[in-house]
């Protein structure tokens, strides 16, 4: 009688502890600003909940770490019928749950669960303690291991509750079906029944109050995952991968005093607060983020639980002002630091490339980058606190339409090709009302030297595809991908809405461009200013024309390629399936992946604006993704993307490995097979002099790069 009273208080002390904070966390939540998180896909939804939490899918992205914590996510699943017998157990001796409690097979997934269970936490102190991996670097590690001991506790004293039962004669399912808990059970073969009982009686205990306390201590700690997790992958945005958080600027009525963005916590969003609530501190953002990886101070898990520790500081005096009264709050929120440097080091925020590796990593769908982009938008809007390089790229795209501060006229010079190429004759849009497609230029095609190349190709590719194709010349505009990541919001409106205006005065429908950031701005963030286009990355449209017989390479270009994917067309996109199949159709080359391709692929160093910013500290990205590439077996490294070319190029010449390895964008691969002219450079370069083939022999002519 004394058991289940005392059983009962405790219960009840468990139960309000956990309500207790409960209710805080929902303040704390309640704290953040407005943002529509309304689920509207439901298919969406319910295939994350079954992918992403049931699945456990991006955990295992990290195949041993990845069984490791699905043993124990399901072990807690199926589990949670042995804690309710337990409880049980204390208030009915032989308890057993109504309908399912004796079934066998029932009994067979909980001893099976008990033992995987045991094996994942075997298997997380080997990692933590022996491998040490470098992600956890910044987490509470010891944290980490109380909750491990405490889930060895919860298994141990269950099998051997389960031992005890069996022992004494009361154990609900048949002991056929449980041989861990059989095999527990004859650790009391030799006791009487009373020590038998008296054993039974400390393990159920045991067992119950290692549960009661980690309920309360859960809510405290990073653990708190394991209960907000669904909800975080459940509000998860909506958008597509590579877009940002829209955010409608009144430009014409923009005055001194609006402020945008995240300046304080209570800017963030309430998805940025569960966001913090639901950090695992696993680390697997961090040991992807090219910035981190390189000596930078940003460290997307730092930076999430930095947010999430402000909450839980400032959080409770919030609270208690909230509940007084609009006054009290407001004054409350006066005391609120602001995030930046405060919170988070300027330096931090403008590190990151938005390459999106730490929200592809994340077993939570955690979204970083809106986290950044909110500082950043509030850092240049509302502060004009940036990196000072950045200024003339941002002036230059709001005076001329491109970060390279040239004239609208100067977008056709590539059409001329070089010296040694003819003029290449093509209509403006107005001129082809019919086009099949609008070849969108981009601004580093039209005006950096390398990429000009790259574009003259990709036209010429398509004049001998038979596409019927145009472009806007003059009335092009950068995409206003650079300004946006940049934090400059009201830049890239201004670009956005005035290109979807062209588009539509043309009653353009589908674009095809060489830059994967024109591709998924256009793709995927002008519908967030009601512009609807179908756009193709290049590479797939080349793809496509092979596909139909429209091009055909036959000329042998003798090269050892890999490819280097970009972020926005990977990661972003999913895009990743063209490139390939346009090398491997190229007749004589050896292609072989890079370590990290697809999903996978190591950023540049140029995205989110990053190409105009200076990289003052660690190792430059680029140089990290040039590193990989020459410790590859290929002599070529095939981009797809005018940043990655820059980038990548400049890398190499800096290592210089200038006659090892050279960057050539796919069209480029592709006109020389086409045009049976392959070029020699890199043959020459090796001093072996190897020559390519054309079915024709014919060695001449083709691009010139
Ligand atoms: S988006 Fe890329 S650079 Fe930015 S924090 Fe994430 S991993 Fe790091
Ligand atoms: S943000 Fe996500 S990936 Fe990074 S440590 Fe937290 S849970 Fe892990």
């Amino acid at each position: 009688m004394i058991e289940k009273a005392v059983m009962t208080v405790l219960l009840l002390l468990t139960i309000g502890a956990f309500a207790f904070r409960a209710k805080q966390l929902v303040g704390y939540i309640g704290l953040g600003a407005e943002e529509d998180r309304k689920p509207r896909d439901w298919k969406r939804k319910l295939k994350d909940q079954l992918v992403v939490v049931l699945g456990q899918r991006k955990l295992l992205q990290w195949t041993v770490p990845g069984v490791l914590h699905l043993f124990i996510f399901w072990g807690f699943m199926v589990l949670f019928t042995t804690i309710i017998e337990a409880f049980g157990a204390v208030y009915q001796t032989g308890f057993h749950i109504p309908l399912i409690g004796k079934w066998g097979p029932l009994g067979a997934l909980q001893d099976l669960f008990v033992v995987a269970v045991l094996i994942g936490i075997i298997g997380g102190f080997i990692i933590r303690r022996g491998q040490q991996p470098g992600r956890y670097k910044g987490s509470h590690t010891k944290e980490a291991e109380y909750i491990l001991y405490a889930i060895f506790g919860i298994m141990i004293t269950i099998l051997f509750t389960r031992g005890a039962e069996i022992s004494l004669g009361y154990f609900p399912y048949d002991p056929a079906w449980t041989p861990a808990s059989n095999l527990a059970s004859k650790a009391f073969s030799s006791l009487g029944h009373e020590a038998r009982e008296a054993w039974d009686t400390v393990f159920l205990w045991w067992h119950s109050l290692i549960i009661l306390a980690f309920l309360v201590y859960i809510t405290y700690s990073k653990h708190l995952h394991i209960i907000t997790s669904g909800a975080n992958v459940l509000f998860v945005s909506e958008r597509p991968k590579g877009a940002l958080k829209p955010m409608h600027i009144d430009i014409e009525n923009m005055g001194e005093d609006d402020t945008f963005g995240a300046g304080k916590l209570t800017d963030l969003t309430w998805k940025q607060m569960l966001d913090g609530m639901t950090c695992t501190e696993c680390g697997r953002c961090q040991s992807q983020c090219p910035a981190w990886n390189t000596g930078k101070p940003l460290n997307p898990k730092l930076l999430i639980m930095d947010i999430r520790d402000h909450m839980f500081d400032y959080g409770p005096a919030l609270l208690a002002a909230k509940q007084e009264g609009p006054e009290a709050y407001a004054a409350a929120l006066e005391t609120l630091p602001p995030l930046n440097p405060e919170i988070i080091e300027d330096e931090v925020i403008w590190d990151c490339t938005t390459c999106g590796a730490c929200v592809q990593a994340c077993p939570v769908d955690i979204e970083h980058i809106d986290h950044i982009i909110d500082m950043r938008r509030n850092l240049v809007m509302t502060e004009s606190r940036f990196p000072r390089e950045m200024q003339s790229a941002l002036n230059n795209m709001e005076t001329t339409g491109n970060p390279w501060g040239q004239p609208p006229q100067a977008r056709l010079e590539w059409t001329q090709g070089t010296s040694k190429q003819e003029a290449l004759e093509i209509p403006h849009i107005s001129e082809a009302p019919d086009a099949e497609v609008l070849f969108w230029v981009g601004c580093a095609g039209a005006f950096d030297d390398r990429n000009k190349k790259v574009v003259y190709d990709f036209a010429k590719l398509m004049q001998l595809a038979n596409v019927k194709f145009a472009i806007l010349g003059g009335e092009e505009s950068c995409n206003g991908d650079p300004a946006r990541r940049m934090g400059a919001e009201y830049i890239y409106q201004m670009l956005a809405e005035q290109n979807i205006e062209t588009l539509n005065n043309y009653k353009v429908k589908k674009i095809v461009t060489i830059c994967p950031h024109c591709f998924n701005t256009m793709f995927n963030e002008y519908p967030q200013f009601g512009g609807y286009f179908e756009v193709m990355h290049h590479t797939e449209y080349l793809a496509e024309l092979m596909r139909d017989g429209r091009l055909k390479p036959e000329g042998e270009i003798n090269r050892k390629v890999t490819y280097h994917d970009p972020c926005y067309n990977a990661r972003h996109n999913d895009v990743w399936k063209g490139a390939r199949e346009v090398i491997e159709g190229i007749p004589g080359t050896e292609y072989g992946e890079l370590k990290r391709h697809g999903h996978s692929t190591f950023c540049c160093g140029a995205g989110g604006g990053r190409m105009w910013m200076e990289e003052r500290m660690g190792k430059k990205v680029n140089i990290e993704r040039t590193d990989e590439a020459l410790a590859s077996a290929s002599d070529t490294v095939a981009v797809g993307c005018p940043f990655c070319n820059i980038m990548l190029s400049d890398g190499i010449t800096e290592r210089g490995a200038d006659d090892q390895m050279q960057v050539k964008d796919v069209a480029t691969l592709l006109l020389q097979s086409i045009e049976f002219h392959p070029e020699s450079s890199v043959a020459a370069g090796n001093g072996n002099g190897s020559e390519t083939h054309g079915r024709n022999g014919n060695g001449s002519n083709g691009s010139e790069d």
